[in-house]
């Protein structure tokens, strides 16, 4: 496994916890990852949540439930 995909591996996750925790760029290690959701379809339960680096641009995205409220 490269070392990019690895640490968007563990971005992902503390992303998935914490939309709002400061994650540095597995890419350029300079931009911090900005995190965007999107719904998929209309239960309101599932979204892609997007990781888009706010200095080069990369970007991730993950699928996940969202816990209960
Ligand atoms: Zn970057």
């Amino acid at each position: 496994m490269k070392t990019e995909t690895k640490k968007w591996l563990d971005a992902g996750h503390i992303l998935q916890n914490d939309p709002n925790a400061k994650v540095s760029c597995p890419e350029c290690g300079v931009g911090i990852l900005i995190v965007k959701d999107e719904p998929i379809g209309t239960s309101g339960k599932r979204i892609d949540r997007y990781l888009i680096c706010n200095n080069c641009g990369k970007w991730n995205v993950i699928t996940m439930e969202l816990p209960e409220k």
